[in-house]
């Protein structure tokens, strides 16, 4: 079986689900940089609890997890099936609990249904503990890294930089430039992806920059978890760059 990467996607506006624009067409194309996976496992942003778990569903729920939003975005419903083996598995490699209460969040939808819009793909998300500090979510990557070479696909789905108060905040003054912040923190996390320097990774967003692009750790720690199951000399692609709405990068990164 082809080994699979590990795939981190910046999915940025819930939006990105039902616009034509340029991120939501660098997602449809994600697919074409590797083999067709047999089921994903997607580690989301918006997961994040006290306690590390696997949706054990067969039919998981569309969660549409926002508010203020077009009714169109509310009658999304991505239907792919979910994986009670893989559940399991995500378990055993992991601790992670079965869960029956979520579903797919809109971390995992809004990319999942540009990249496989037939919904065939099952899908298995695993939450964020945020109780836990930056490496121990790295081991927890290297935990599920023997899931690459069994068919699956793991994404993590958050942003490289995330301050969303400065975002409104900037764009509603009609400014979209890019701070210097976000442009560093984007750059030494393209870097330290590159280097497969991982405690790099950990640390970065402990650094005053960091808690600038990530006032909460929850869009960054989905990185952490697709670096964490890359191995050192893979090859590491950025299919996806760029900002939205001037600090909010949607950097992707393929590794493997
Ligand atoms: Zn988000």
């Amino acid at each position: 079986m082809d080994r699979m990467p590990a795939l981190f996607v910046g999915h940025g506006s819930p939006m990105n689900a039902i616009e034509d624009n340029r991120w939501s067409r660098g997602f449809k194309a994600l697919p074409r940089l590797f083999p067709r996976p047999k089921a994903v496992l997607c580690v989301s942003a918006h997961w994040f609890v006290a306690g590390t778990f696997a949706t054990a569903e067969s039919a998981p729920r569309t969660i549409h997890d926002f508010g203020g939003f077009p009714d169109e975005l509310y009658e999304v419903q991505y239907a792919a099936p979910g994986d009670l083996a893989l559940a399991a598995r995500a378990g055993h490699l992991t601790g992670a609990t079965g869960d029956t209460g979520w579903g797919l969040d809109h971390g995992a939808w809004s990319v999942l249904l540009h990249m496989f819009p037939q919904a065939d793909v099952p899908v298995v998300q695993l939450s964020i503990d945020g109780r836990l500090p930056p490496a121990e979510h790295l081991k927890i990557g290297e935990k599920l890294k023997p899931l690459r070479d069994e068919g699956v696909l793991i994404i993590g789905s958050g942003n490289l930089t995330h301050n969303l108060r400065h975002a409104f905040t900037a764009h509603h003054r009609g400014d979209d430039s890019t701070p210097g912040w976000a442009a560093q923190f984007d750059a030494e996390a393209r870097q330290a992806a590159e280097r497969h320097d991982l405690a790099a990774l950990a640390a970065l967003s402990l650094t005053p920059h960091g808690r600038l692009a990530h006032p909460t750790p929850d869009h960054w720690y989905p990185a952490l978890y697709a670096a964490g199951a890359s191995d050192a000399g893979e090859s590491v692609r950025f299919p996806i760059e760029g900002f939205d709405m001037g600090s909010l990068s949607m950097r992707a990164i393929v590794f493997g």
